[in-house]
């Protein structure tokens, strides 16, 4: 098998698309049941190439893939959606309420938003073709149940990261599928798991859904990037401490008036050893660490707007 596809069991699949050069970045998990196939999260227009290639080296076809899994609809996860239907046109779609109108529409907001929040990210992912409205199965309800052949998958609403927000649970296998709501988990760098929490983050959300995913006691956790991990409660326990901590520290970063990204990355540096791993990593992991960056202009802007209430 290439190295860019890793066969994780014997049902599930990560794909690596190596988006920017980039590897353990963007990487869709596919999951077979029985004789058909489901993707999770397709990742952006300019990765799209390199999936179907890969798809095709593992006998996925438009006739046997039956779904789209979208845990969220940001353009690292969805983004390269309207250009893949056109080679699977009867592939289902299946996405939060929130998220649909967006795919169907990419030019009135997504694309935008995009732009002025990701910057030269936006532009290496590419716009975002729009999606036919027939493919899409919207779900409008907090949970979801569906089976697919063999396989089971419980959905739940987990805002935080995105208001349009789903993860989802893959009975058999107590496989958490859980987006960018747990953060990013990097193997290359010793394991490091760090927030993902892009302006507008809800932190109260953010952590209310981690408590919703332990109660479904998940054994394993899927991150969307980039890895399958066991021990899931104590993951999802230790990310709730995370996320106290980073508020903590921009918090007081903030009063003692470090106001930059770069200043405050060097003070949760110092107290977060795995936020440090990503901060200091080597220049291949620049979309990664824009993605981190990222996260702190979230808990700036959430420490911000809650001093404004207050
Ligand atoms: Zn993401």
């Amino acid at each position: 098998m290439e190295k860019n596809i890793r066969q994780l069991d014997d049902i599930i699949w990560q794909l690596d698309l190596k988006v920017d050069n980039e590897s353990e970045f963007i990487a869709p998990y596919l999951i077979k049941a029985q004789n058909d196939y489901i993707i999770v999260d397709v990742g952006p227009t300019c990765g799209i190439k390199e999936l179907i290639r890969q798809l095709e080296t593992l006998g996925v076809n438009e006739s046997n893939l039956k779904y789209v899994f979208l845990t969220h609809i940001h353009l690292d996860h969805s983004g390269g959606l309207g250009t893949f239907m056109e080679s699977f046109p009867q592939t289902q779609i299946i996405v939060h309420r929130r998220g649909a109108p967006h795919l169907v529409d990419p030019d009135k907001v997504l694309w935008q938003s995009s732009l002025d929040t990701l910057g030269w990210v936006a532009e290496m992912y590419e716009k975002p073709m729009p999606v036919k409205e027939e493919n899409i199965i919207s779900i409008h309800d907090s949970t979801f149940n569906i089976k697919v052949n063999d396989l089971e998958f419980n959905w739940v609403e987990t805002p935080g990261h995105a208001s349009h927000h789903f993860s989802f649970m893959l009975e058999k296998k107590g496989i958490m599928f859980c987006g960018d709501s747990v953060g990013m988990l990097i193997p290359s760098l010793d394991s490091a798991m760090v927030p993902t929490t892009p302006h507008p983050y809800r932190l109260e959300s953010g952590i209310s859904s981690i408590n919703l995913m332990l109660e479904r006691k998940p054994k394993m956790l899927a991150f969307a990037h980039h890895a399958i991990r066991n021990d899931a409660p104590n993951l999802l326990k230790k990310h709730i401490v995370q996320l106290e901590l980073w508020k903590n520290c921009v918090a007081s970063c903030l009063d003692r008036k470090i106001f930059t990204e770069e200043d405050i990355g060097i003070e949760l540096s110092k107290i977060d050893p795995d936020s440090a791993r990503l901060l200091n990593a080597p220049d291949n992991f620049g979309g990664l660490r824009k993605a981190l960056v990222g996260s702190i202009t979230g808990f700036i802007n959430l420490i911000k707007k809650e001093r404004e209430q207050a």
